[in-house]
């Protein structure tokens, strides 16, 4: 490659530059949203590879971080409620605990403030699906407009392009995966802790399995449309945070985890028959 064409120097360096960065430039692609067609990369194609490039790949689900720090993530299903998420969101800027809520796009249509104090709060917010289903019984196109609706709900609403799918009931099979991280780049996200507070509304004992559960790294799953949950929130975080817990969102512990999550053998994303436009 001559220096003496300034193009094709700029090409160079581009190229090895993004050559270096190939996996997580891809990612955050992904992750922005870019979908079918173009290839951010595309470019990349025209010059001789200068690096080994990594293909962009999604990896297992996340079920918890393996860390040495005493980090965890809070998770809330099923929102935004419109009298419990605020009660929620109040217990959780009063001790400054960041947390990830897996919103229902159909309840973000209902209450898109709540969606937006979620995020201007320093939440996380990510995909729910649209109204709930178990993903793994549907076809793959359902299973895309179910993700897709959600995420352009709450681009619209907040402005936030999601990076996560929690499917409803931790139902999920290769199939919604890929469909997830096609579609969006969506990591599939499931939990290490579950109180069961859909089934015991009862505070105490959601208190209890909260707090016995918590571990460095842990996932803890909880729903914020149970008064019972939110009544033993308070009490959950005043018992972790006495113990040096720390609150973090679930993008944030995935980028702690030092497990070196494998690679999956499914295939990478690209244009497909019959894949929705973005
Ligand atoms: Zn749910």
């Amino acid at each position: 490659m001559s220096a003496s064409v300034p193009i094709s120097r700029r090409r160079f360096l581009r190229t090895l530059t993004l050559g270096a960065c190939f996996y997580p430039a891809a990612r955050t692609f992904a992750s922005m949203g870019g979908e079918f067609g173009l290839h951010p990369l595309t470019p990349l194609l025209e010059a001789p590879p200068l690096l080994p490039a990594k293909p962009p790949v999604m990896l297992p689900p996340f079920h918890s971080a393996t860390i040495g720090t005493p980090h965890l993530a809070l998770t809330f299903d099923d929102g935004p409620h419109g009298a419990l998420t605020p009660r929620l969101l109040d217990a959780l800027a009063k001790r400054k605990v960041k947390a990830t809520f897996y919103v229902i796009g159909r309840n973000v249509e209902m209450h898109p403030e709540i969606a937006r104090r979620i995020v201007a709060e320093g939440h996380e917010i990510a995909n729910h699906t649209w109204s709930h289903p178990s993903l793994s019984g549907l076809a793959a196109g359902r299973v895309a407009e179910e993700l897709r609706r959600t995420h352009e709900i709450v681009l619209e609403v907040t402005g936030v392009r999601m990076t996560n799918l929690r499917p409803p009931y931790g139902a999920f099979n290769d199939r919604v995966r890929q469909v997830a991280f096609d579609g969006h780049g969506y990591d599939t996200i499931m939990w290490s802790v579950d109180p069961q507070d859909w089934k015991y509304r009862n505070s105490a004992r959601v208190t209890r399995e909260l707090v016995s559960g918590a571990a460095p790294g842990a996932v803890l799953l909880c729903h914020d449309i149970h008064k019972t949950t939110i009544s033993a929130i308070p009490r959950v975080l005043e018992q972790l945070l006495a113990r040096d817990f720390q609150f973090v969102t679930v993008a944030r512990l995935m980028a702690m985890d030092k497990s070196g999550r494998q690679d999956s053998n499914l295939r990478p994303p690209g244009p497909k028959p019959g894949a929705l436009p973005s």
